[in-house]
């Protein structure tokens, strides 16, 4: 995967940089939105059927956990008729923090009829291919998600998609948008939007190639009937408040070279000079260096829009909090030259339970969602995690089962990077 800064579309504006990340702010006022937000109760693609309880419990504690984030993940371009969205949970007990399973994500699905058929006609009539995700069809969603003003650089005709999705805070796609062979040409290069369905891939496939493909794969562990969900909101536990994700924009950087710490320089230097002596002494003082510079990278990123609660961009690449965590190591990768690098794609990130396929990279959040969480909560001793970074099935799959317009729910990949205990920097 390319870096960010070499997919700028801001060519216009020569003080910033635009980057494929979209952010998302948060504010008490919904601006009319419905469904995107941090905190609340969750409210399911149909209210009559919400998932089995068992999604949303603490894997430690066995408690119902509360909501972090619920995101409109509708990728119109890309999952055409597919109402998504995305839900991160997590157990508000202090004695389960730190902990596997304390933090878990929800993908929400409900594919249209319409939808269904084409996927299951054109896995009739063609033959299985690679799929391809085209970068640039991020440039889109923005809209589609979080209803982004397409800035100026980005909306000076350019972008093919962006008359595609008119109304993003709609729950459901329009029939323009749920036409599976609207899908949108693969760059912005080629504005014309091509009427064949060449772009109706193995990604939109039904369940039923799902079950097929399961086949495959080793049996899995018989599902859990399902728990149901608590019918009175009292006896869950208490939610944070709520905070709109009414807002979002792309991510704007400055292009100066972000000021590196006079500690990291020290640090570098250091391991520079211990080359000479070689040994693991200096594969350790490389590797401190490093992980230090993937630190101040984060929180350099991040203190450029400060305010952001949250980071997008479906296939992208995650900012990672730390290297040396279990999430960094997985997802960490270092190319020829030793830039630090997020393996793209698929990299490292446990494959769908459901389907098999790969994951990728959809959503982060930041600290700050921490701040907006808790801002009214006198308690100082909370919650600490530096990012909460949510992989998704590259299908998107639907939950077996679950028919044409029916909503189904499946557990994906949340890798939580807690706060380190001590400070090192
Ligand atoms: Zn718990
Ligand atoms: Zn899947």
């Amino acid at each position: 995967m390319a870096p960010y800064d070499s997919d700028s579309s801001g060519a216009e504006d020569n003080d910033f940089q635009e980057t494929n990340v979209l952010l998302g702010y948060a504010s008490e006022d919904a601006q009319g939105e419905e469904i995107s937000r941090l905190g609340g109760q969750p409210t399911w693609l149909d209210p009559s059927k919400p998932p089995s309880a068992a999604l949303a419990r603490c894997k430690v504690c066995k408690d119902l956990m509360v909501v972090l984030l619920q995101l409109n993940a509708e990728l119109p371009d890309r999952y055409p008729g597919h109402e998504r969205r995305l839900y991160v949970f997590a157990c508000r007990r202090k004695s389960c923090r730190r902990k596997e399973g304390s933090i878990r994500a929800i993908r929400g699905l409900r594919v249209s009829p319409d939808a269904v058929a084409a996927a299951k006609e054109s896995q009739e009539t063609k033959p299985k291919e690679v799929t391809v995700i085209p970068k640039a069809s991020t440039l889109g969603l923005g809209e589609a998600l979080f209803g982004a003003k397409p800035t100026s650089s980005s909306s000076s005709g350019g972008n093919p998609f962006a008359s595609a999705s008119t109304n993003p805070f709609a729950p459901k796609p329009t029939t323009t948008s749920t036409n599976p062979f609207a899908a949108p040409a693969p760059t912005p290069a080629a504005p014309e939007p091509k009427p064949t369905p060449v772009e109706v891939k193995e990604e939109k496939l039904p369940k039923s190639f799902a079950e097929t493909l399961s086949l495959n794969l080793p049996p899995a562990t018989p599902a859990p009937p399902p728990e149901p969900w608590p019918a009175d909101s009292s006896l869950l536990p208490k939610s944070y408040p709520v905070r709109w994700i009414a807002e979002a924009d792309y991510e704007q950087l400055d292009p100066e070279p972000a000021p590196i710490s006079q500690k990291t320089q020290i640090m570098d230097i250091d391991s520079g000079e211990g080359s000479s002596s070689g040994g693991g002494k200096e594969d350790k003082e490389v590797f401190e260096s490093s992980m230090d510079t993937v630190f101040q990278k984060f929180a350099d990123r991040v203190g450029q829009n400060p305010e952001q609660v949250i980071r997008y961009e479906f296939a992208g690449q995650p900012l990672l909090y730390s290297k040396s965590d279990a999430v960094g190591k997985m997802l960490y990768a270092k190319d020829g030259e030793g830039e630090a690098k997020v393996k793209g794609g698929k990299g490292g990130m446990p494959r769908c339970g459901n389907c098999g396929g790969g994951r990728v990279f959809e959503v982060q959040m930041t600290p700050q969602a921490i701040q907006e969480l808790e801002g009214e909560e006198e308690d100082l001793d909370g919650m600490d995690w530096g990012t909460v970074i949510v992989g998704v099935c590259e299908r998107d799959c639907q939950e077996r089962g679950v028919e044409g317009g029916e909503g189904g729910y499946l557990e994906e990949w949340a890798g939580v990077q807690w706060e380190e205990l001590s400070v090192k920097r």
